[in-house]
């Protein structure tokens, strides 16, 4: 029996790669607009870094990591984010003596134990951007109109909603807790299993809950923004005004608190109404303290993570795959070894050339040229090589005429180029 790839890891197959470089193109062109640079991070990291960074009590690290010894006994672990292990590389190479803020930016896949579905795998792609050590709150609002203008390029903007909130710095989150615990407690019983499991473990959680019964009680409950201390309500103020002077438009939600542990004061969220429950494309926030808490300097933090599965679904299906923009079809072995260094100096020129090798009959090559797409065919025989001309066929009409085989590649070339083509 043929074996088949791991559940919740997907190929991404040739039809799809051309939604994919559209993306990682807007990503990388935005982002260096905005003086970002990018690192090149690897794939797994020490256990222990991910249980320090992200949080021993969160999802991610108690539940969905992949984590294996390695030969020499040491315990590892397929990063299931980047901030973590960019951070360490930051720590690591010195970084904090570059001139703030720091930016970096980051790509490539994640590996999280989670439940498969339809826009939710066990390896996913992200993109990853984070600005370091500066705490000023017009990095948080910069950072966010960056996000923003990633969708703009894609032109998906109309499309997703981005929603702000502050959950306060550390000593307000955990008077707000108390608070939304004391809220909850005599709620519980009509909460959903998970919810009643989460008062206990992570009690912010059950605000992001999705299930139907869990809602009338998540409506009602305090806001926290009413437990912000004067400092962070003061920063998630000048957020606002300067994404108001930037021109971004958003929501204010205050149920947004988000799966990791070590946000602080700015989270935010870029969501989708047309994929169901993964309807997240895009979260991040503020992480001052995290550095620190690696081992490094006391440098502030703000950076988001997209979903570029979700991106790539969200995007329509015409920006399909690069087509070849002819097919030369030798009749002949004569003709083949004609066609062969026009084959090669149009394909070192940039144009997408497919060649037939000789063993097929014109019909079938027809047939192929049609399947392929191509714009033109080129169809050389004897005949043609005694009279030095080829027969060069426009696809869509029919029209043909005669290009002597010296001009040929030049023809190709300039015909490409006319038409935008590869
Ligand atoms: P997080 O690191 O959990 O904040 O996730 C950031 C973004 O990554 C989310 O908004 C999703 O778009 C995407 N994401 C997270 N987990 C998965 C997954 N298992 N499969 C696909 N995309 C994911």
């Amino acid at each position: 029996m043929a074996i088949k790839a791991v559940r919740g890891v997907r190929d991404i197959l040739p039809s799809e790669t051309g939604k994919w470089q559209r993306v990682e193109a807007a990503a990388r062109r935005t982002f260096e607009a905005y003086g970002y640079r990018e690192i090149r991070l690897p794939l797994f990291e020490r256990t222990e870094l991910f249980a320090r960074g992200i949080g021993d009590e969160t999802d991610i690290v108690k539940k969905e990591m992949y984590t294996f010894e390695d030969r020499g006994g040491d315990s590892i672990t397929l990063r299931p984010e980047a901030t973590a292990g960019l951070l360490r590389a930051y720590i690591e190479h010195g970084f904090q003596v570059e001139p703030k803020p720091v930016r970096l930016y980051t790509a490539g896949p994640m590996f999280r134990y989670e439940r498969p579905q339809a826009g939710r795998y066990r390896q996913f792609h992200q993109a990853n951007v984070e600005a370091l050590g500066e705490p000023q709150p017009a990095v948080d609002a910069e950072v966010i109109a960056m996000l923003m203008d990633f969708f703009r390029e894609l032109g998906l903007v109309e499309r997703l909603a981005l929603h702000v909130n502050s959950i306060g710095d550390t000593a307000d989150r955990a008077a707000y807790i108390a608070r939304l615990l004391e809220y909850l407690r005599p709620h519980a019983a009509v909460l959903c299993g998970e919810c009643q499991a989460r008062l206990e473990r992570n009690p912010l959680r059950v605000l992001d809950c999705k299930v139907p019964d869990c809602q009338p009680v998540i409506e009602k409950a305090p806001s926290i923004l009413d437990s912000l201390s004067p400092e962070a309500a003061k920063h998630f103020e000048r957020v606002r005004e300067y994404l108001d002077a930037l021109g971004q438009a958003y929501t204010v939600t205050p149920r947004l608190v988000r799966g990791l542990d070590y946000y602080v004061r700015t989270t935010f969220e870029v969501l989708t109404t047309e994929l169901g429950a993964q309807n997240a494309v895009a979260g991040g926030g503020r992480y001052d303290g995290l550095i620190e808490r690696l081992g490094g300097p006391a440098d502030p933090g703000v950076g988001f993570a997209i979903g570029l599965e979700r991106v790539v679904l969200l995007l329509e299906d015409h920006d399909a795959a690069s087509r070849p923009f002819v097919l030369l079809i030798p009749l002949g072995e004569a003709a083949l070894r004609r066609l062969l260094p026009v084959t090669r100096a149009a394909r070192q020129a940039g144009v997408a050339v497919e060649l037939g090798y000789g063993g097929r009959k014109l019909p079938r090559e027809l047939e192929r040229a049609n399947k392929l797409g191509v714009a033109y065919a080129v169809i050389a025989g004897d005949n043609e090589i005694v009279s030095g001309e080829a027969v060069l066929r426009a696809m869509g009409s029919g029209e043909q005429r005669r290009v002597p085989f010296a001009a040929l590649a030049a023809e190709l070339v300039g015909l490409a180029r006319k038409d935008g083509a590869p």
